[in-house]
């Protein structure tokens, strides 16, 4: 399959990269290096994202080049889907993206059924960035200091800082590489997690008294409520990684952020510790993600939501 993308690229002239919305650090990590790779084959590239990029990734060579305006489709011969398990996934212009005669996708979800033929799928890669710098290995394509920031960025950031459970040797090796061809960890590492608005710790301050432990200790949630952003001066953006507090406790075994989303919706962020899997109570509210990551909108009140979800914990896990 790396042979067949690489020749598929090799084919084609115009590309539209485009990754889930609200981006995080794999989706922004490998859009970029994936633009960077194509731009050095003298190939025409745009990167779409339905949203605007979180302010601690802006540091990422070729940031400014993110457009939120899809351009007429009619301009790309491929359309390179990054870290989405669906199409759906890249937002409100999926309909208009799926008009594009080529695809390519490269993910590792592990809910991803393969919505397309030329697909470089592995869940058990760290992150969509680790599986862009195997292709780059296959296709010998060398790697500048752009490609190596963005692809390291996108590592760290899906392992939590090399913490997870999707941290194998190979993501290590990869990693490794990676520094050799100029990554600097100290610099990412400083602007991804240390590069932090006022209004984002005001807003962590308004957020943790609604910490809750419930199921004899063994979940944890916390709450961002429209209130709380506006209150803060904070985006909701700025409450990504919050829901790594409640994980951090001895004995909770899944974490939840119930964030929300002022249309009447709540956006679920769950998290694991161990085998438990959070990405079955993620799929049977419709979202996905990954064993010990996932994510699902629910509309509703909250507390019908929570009692939901703690029921769903209850059915898929405990
Ligand atoms: P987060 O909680 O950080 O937004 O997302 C955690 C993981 O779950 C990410 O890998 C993300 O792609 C996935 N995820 C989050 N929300 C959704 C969703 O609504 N649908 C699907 N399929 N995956 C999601
Ligand atoms: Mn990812």
């Amino acid at each position: 399959m790396l042979q067949q993308i690489g020749e598929l690229i090799q084919q084609h002239q115009t590309f539209l990269i485009a990754a889930h919305e609200r981006p995080d650090g794999d989706s922004i990590g490998s859009a970029l290096a994936f633009y960077h790779i194509l731009r050095g084959m003298g190939k025409d590239a745009v990167i779409y994202n339905q949203d605007s990029m979180p302010e601690n990734f802006l540091f990422l060579p070729g940031s400014d080049v993110i457009t939120q305006a899809l351009p007429p489709v009619a301009n790309f011969e491929v359309a390179i889907i990054l870290d989405c398990g669906e199409l759906e996934r890249v937002g409100k212009e999926a309909a208009t993206i799926a008009k594009i005669p080529n695809f390519v996708n490269i993910d590792h979800h592990v809910s991803n059924g393969g919505f397309c033929d030329v697909c470089l799928l592995d869940a058990s890669a760290s992150s969509t960035g680790e599986l862009i710098f195997r292709l780059a290995q296959h296709i010998e394509f060398p790697l500048t200091r752009e490609i190596a920031t963005c692809l390291y960025a996108a590592i760290l950031t899906d392992t939590g800082g090399f913490r997870y459970g999707n941290t194998r040797s190979g993501t290590l090796l990869a990693a490794a590489r990676l520094v050799d061809k100029g990554a600097e960890p100290q610099w990412i590492s400083e602007n991804i997690y240390e590069s932090d608005s006022p209004g984002r710790i005001r807003l962590l301050a308004a957020v943790l008294p609604t910490l809750t432990i419930e199921e004899e200790g063994r979940v944890g949630s916390l709450v961002v409520t429209q209130k709380a952003l506006a209150e803060s001066g904070a985006l909701s953006d700025h409450a990504e990684g919050f829901v790594d507090f409640p994980r951090s406790i001895r004995g909770v075994e899944i974490s939840l952020l119930y964030a929300e989303m002022g249309d009447g919706r709540f956006k679920i962020s769950l998290r694991s510790k161990g085998k438990t899997n959070v990405e079955r109570v993620a799929r049977f509210f419709g979202g996905g993600g990954h064993l010990n990551a996932a994510g699902c909108r629910v509309s509703g009140e909250l507390s019908e939501i929570r009692r939901r979800v703690n029921e769903a914990i209850r059915d898929c896990i405990f």
